[in-house]
């Protein structure tokens, strides 16, 4: 069977484009949060696909829910009604309690493009002189075209593919957001927790003072909740927990279940017909996945489960914390959304590394943060069994 992984290794690196830094493993299923690779070795995953795979795997009702859409109907463009498009956008506003309106696309780069020209056409539409500028964070991530490439505030992503779009500012904090405000400035976008920037939880105070601010000026906040959103936080939206009403909210990665698909939400009618379009954004096999994801999701969530997933793996990793306090500095982020912070970053490298010989996954953010984005059903058992190897592993560092 290594054969088969070694095949697959060299069509790979024969036929694509040498994009990814990959560990030497091919997964060929997975059942709940475990996923078997081709030699039928099992590995723990605290990953779920960088925040996606939110139901796990194997789940056959979901199958099934898929399945019968592809026999159904698996597209036939915006140029027609689509149902469980409807229907998940109305699921989406109900749950959010904010009353927006939904734009469909397939990514979460895509919904911050979204996002991005919504902000541009108010910035030129309200205001007597035009307002273009958008204000990001230092360490953000917003995706990888152009222009969130842009609004990206990690200046190694911006080494080539110049000339950028203009008009993106990156803020070093909350606060210097305030100094970064000019007539220009139509919006600012944030993930309230950042994901790639080493889960890092922006103060709830200082964001609600800074939505407060730019409610007096007109300025539009984004939030960028591709990977907080969607049961993520603990919440619904990390919105909720912060007790704001964006403007703007993108969302993607967990809402599809690994069917891809992303959303922005708007407070505002600000798009008219032929603004913006997508040709896949929103079919009906992407949009049926994310109503079953959400159906699931919600009821876990209102039934108490997910509430005592969280709890159960926030006692692990305090435990993780405890006994390997010469590794770890502090837990880091919120609800399935969290990380341990490294001491340093060859520590960071060496606690993925373990992690990968006891074959658990989890994910690298920041410059020493270990990530953990479990999916949101997964079992106690699973995460026993994840910590328990983790700590057989961290033993020998
Ligand atoms: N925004 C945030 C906060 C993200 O974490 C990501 C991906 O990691 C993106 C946007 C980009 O999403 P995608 O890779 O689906 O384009």
């Amino acid at each position: 069977m290594k054969e088969k992984l070694e095949n697959i290794q060299k069509l790979s690196k024969d036929f694509l484009m040498d994009t990814y830094a990959r560990a030497p493993i091919a997964f060929a299923y997975g059942k709940g949060a475990v996923l078997y690779d081709v030699d039928e070795k099992d590995y723990i995953d605290f990953g779920s696909g960088i925040g996606v795979s939110s139901l796990g795997y194997g789940n056959e009702e979901f199958a099934k829910v898929i399945a019968t859409e592809a026999l159904k109907l698996i597209h036939t463009s915006n140029l027609y009604y689509i149902e469980p498009q409807a229907l998940l956008a109305q699921k989406l506003v109900e749950l959010s309690k904010y009353p927006m309106k939904v734009f469909f696309a397939n990514s979460g780069a895509e919904a911050n493009e979204g996002a991005i020209k919504l902000a541009r056409k108010y910035g030129e539409v309200c205001f007597k002189q035009k307002r273009y500028k958008i204000i990001t964070l230092d360490s953000s991530f917003h995706g990888r075209t152009i222009a969130t490439l842009k609004a990206t505030g990690q200046s190694r992503f911006h080494q080539y593919f110049s000339p950028f779009p203009e008009g993106f500012v990156i803020a070093e904090n909350l606060k210097d957001v305030y100094h970064k405000i000019d007539e220009e400035t139509c919006a600012v976008m944030i993930e309230l927790i950042q994901g790639e920037g080493g889960i890092y939880a922006l103060p709830k105070e200082e964001v609600q003072a800074l939505k407060a601010e730019l409610e007096k000026r007109g300025i539009l906040l984004i939030v960028d909740e591709v990977q907080s959103g969607i049961y993520r936080s603990g919440e619904m939206l990390a919105s909720h927990l912060y007790e704001i009403t964006p403007d703007i909210i993108t969302l993607a990665k967990g809402l599809g279940g690994g069917v891809p698909i992303g959303a922005v939400m708007c407070l505002r009618d600000i798009f008219t017909q032929g603004d913006h379009g997508s040709t896949f954004g929103g079919n009906f096999l992407s949009t049926q996945a994310g109503l079953f994801v959400l159906k699931t999701l919600s009821d876990q969530k209102e039934s108490g489960e997910l509430d005592k997933i969280v709890k159960i793996f926030h006692q692990e990793l305090d435990s993780l914390l405890r006994d390997f306090s010469h590794l770890f500095v502090k837990k880091v982020g919120i609800g399935l959304m969290v990380g341990l912070e490294a001491k340093d970053d060859e520590i960071q490298s060496k606690i993925l590394e373990v992690a990968m010989q006891e074959r658990v996954l989890i994910l690298r953010s920041g410059r020493n943060v270990v990530r953990f984005l479990p999916p949101l059903t997964i079992q106690k058992e699973e995460i026993a069994e994840g910590f328990a190897r983790l700590k057989k592993g961290l033993a020998r560092i």
